[in-house]
């Protein structure tokens, strides 16, 4: 097996160990013994072989999960025990941050700069944000009126309750980052938990499963099944001691999820796919407008679900910013990401690579004109040129389609009610980007834009205090803030007769 971290360093150690899945406190291998292989995307190199979990392991961890869930130290601990235990876990990461970062940059191909900040720290903010939240989960009381029961007093009230046990399924993008994203609200709120990282990307998930033993949670709060997506990941979704799944991925497997989620009734929660407008008019600040619409789209190399993917120009800066956004991406230096001059890192996977280039086929068949990029760079690991299209409009499949890759297409429009039209010209509605110093304009195009988020002036600013998800086919609920919160809890009417 190829060790690809620096020598000795504890991300070197950490690759050299065997890995199992956690279930029930113990590591295991999968019940079936099958293994599968996890590559560095930079070298095209298997760097580890991880337990295929599937059903059988599914069921395990979802018993655990219940048992922990029901009668056990997790159960009976105070909302304050509980909230010292999540912030521990955030202190823990920041304490193994560089190892985690190289574990990240390795699996994913991040460049290793950027893991340790977007990836690792934001991770250890969402424990601590949500670590007080334990202690802030009340419901309220009602001075009802109760109209057929005349004379009558009652004293009502609400309890949140924890939704109990939940399956969690993450992506490869930001792999340590989405588990927080999810793992955080559930504990907050007391539920246990059903983890399963993507088959790309299962390496920093191991390590923060080990990091929460170090930091004192109990045995069976968090369970992680490694697996592919269609045997555990399905197994999740369907299983009937699940009572919430929480998705992040495409919105076609979305769709699979609420499908098999369907049986029961569980909740849901799903973060998808995103073809997400930037717009910039006239009077931006071009200096900033034109890198900001090229990190809009090239951040982690457009593998994220709310890259700014479409770039609306007003007409008369067309020219120039386009030109502009193009001489940036010329000059994003490509490499592995533990290399620190790496600015853009390879695509996650051979698939994803396959697939990046087969929509820049598609634009190349359909006339599309490339500004620059538009191809794969060097022949080991899954590198892509950043890549500006331009002119591509409704029908090309690279304006219709999220590509998670690094290609932006370009369009100029005329002013606010036409580029607010086109800007929602698409099945997703997660994210979209205003560049103008103009007040009147940003606030006249905010509310037409179908987008869970709008960056004006900026873009890809994430916070755990403030909640991310999507409309239309982005997806349903929200994660991050107080509004996570509620997505992990049940509310309970009681009504006393007095
Ligand atoms: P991508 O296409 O970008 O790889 P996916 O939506 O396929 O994204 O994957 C996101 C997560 O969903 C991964 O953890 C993957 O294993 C899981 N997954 C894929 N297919 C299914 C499925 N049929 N049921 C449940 N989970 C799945």
């Amino acid at each position: 097996m190829a060790v690809t971290a620096e020598a000795e360093s504890p991300a070197a150690r950490f690759l050299e160990q065997p890995k199992r899945m956690l279930v029930d406190g113990d590591w295991v291998e999968a019940r079936n013994g099958s293994t599968f292989e996890v590559f560095d995307p930079a070298l095209g190199e298997v760097i580890a072989h991880v337990p295929g979990g599937d059903a059988e392991d599914v069921d395990l961890a979802v018993a655990a999960a219940r048992r922990a869930f029901e009668d056990s130290e997790w159960s009976r601990m105070t909302a304050s025990d509980r909230g010292r235990v999540i912030w521990r876990i955030g202190d823990v990461i920041l304490e193994h941050a560089d190892e985690l970062a190289e574990i990240e940059s390795i699996d994913n191909g991040k460049p290793v700069g950027i893991a340790r900040v977007a990836d690792v720290e934001l991770a250890a903010d969402m424990f601590h944000y949500m670590a007080g939240f334990a202690t802030k989960i009340y419901g309220q009381t009602f001075p009802i009126s109760v109209l057929y029961a005349p004379g009558a007093q009652f004293h009502a009230y609400t309890l949140k309750e924890p939704i109990g046990v939940v399956g969690q399924i993450i992506p490869w993008n930001f792999p340590l980052l989405m588990a927080a994203w999810k793992v955080c609200p559930a504990l907050a709120t007391g539920c246990t938990i059903v983890l399963k990282p993507a088959e790309q990307t299962p390496l920093s998930a191991i390590r923060l499963g080990e990091l929460t033993q170090e930091a004192g949670l109990p045995d069976g709060v968090l369970n992680i099944v490694t697996g592919l997506g269609e045997t555990a990941g399905a197994a999740v979704a369907a299983h009937p001691g699940v009572d919430k799944v929480a998705f992040t991925g495409s919105t076609e497997v979305g769709k699979l999820i609420v499908q098999a989620a369907s049986n029961d009734l569980k909740r849901v929660t799903l973060e998808l796919g995103g073809k997400s407008p930037n717009v910039v008019f006239a009077d931006a600040d071009l200096e900033t407008a034109i890198p900001g619409a090229a990190n809009a789209i090239f951040f982690n190399h457009g593998q994220c679900c709310c890259a700014g993917s479409r770039l609306y120009i007003e007409q008369k800066i067309y020219d120039e910013v386009l030109q502009g956004v193009s001489d940036h991406a010329g000059k994003i230096k490509l490499g592995r990401g533990l290399d620190p001059d790496t600015e853009m890192g390879p695509l996650v996977s051979a698939e994803q690579l396959d697939r990046v280039k087969g929509f820049l086929d598609s634009g190349e068949r359909e006339g599309v004109r490339t500004v620059t990029g538009g191809k794969q760079v060097g022949d080991r690991g899954y590198f892509v040129a950043p890549t500006v299209l331009d002119g591509a409009s409704p029908g090309n499949k690279v304006y219709d389609e999220e590509i998670f890759g690094p290609v932006v297409t370009t369009l100029p429009f005329k002013d606010v009610s036409e580029v607010g039209a086109a800007a929602n010209e698409t099945i997703y509605g997660l994210a979209a980007g205003i560049w103008t110093n103009d007040l009147t304009k940003a606030h006249r195009l905010i509310p037409q834009l179908r987008a869970g988020t709008v960056w004006v002036n900026t873009y890809n600013i994430f916070d755990a205090a403030l909640p991310f998800g999507g409309y239309k086919q982005s997806g349903w609920g929200r994660e991050m803030g107080e509004e996570a919160i509620h997505e992990y809890t049940e509310t309970k009417s009681v009504c006393i007769g007095l």
